[in-house]
């Protein structure tokens, strides 16, 4: 989740996992109700586990690439190329099962 998080820009990164939580809630408690904000958790850990790997991101076949601070400074903006490279349907084959 954290990881995640910073990859992606949600977080800055000396932003420590102490204080992730209560970043993360300031700035997604004015457009999420309690649901939303527990599947964002939700998803984000199961992104964690499934594509944005610790030690090897699956950064070309991720679809946050085009927003992604992580993906921009390792690989250059997204290209049309590269977003269009992004699987358009569930591919369980390379992504796994949402955890429940
Ligand atoms: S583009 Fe790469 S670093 Fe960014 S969220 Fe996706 S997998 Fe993680």
């Amino acid at each position: 989740m954290h990881r995640v998080a910073q990859r992606v820009g949600f977080l800055g990164p000396k932003v420590s996992v102490e204080k992730a939580h209560a970043v993360l809630l300031a700035l997604l408690t004015p457009a999420l109700d309690a649901e939303g904000l527990f599947n964002f958790h939700k998803h984000n850990y199961w992104h964690g586990q499934q594509i944005c790997f610790f030690l090897k991101p699956n950064c070309p076949r991720c679809p946050l690439k085009g927003f992604c601070s992580y993906y921009e400074e390792h690989f250059g903006p997204a290209t049309p190329g590269a977003l269009a490279a992004t699987p358009a349907a569930w591919d369980e084959a390379a992504w796994g099962k949402l955890p429940h």
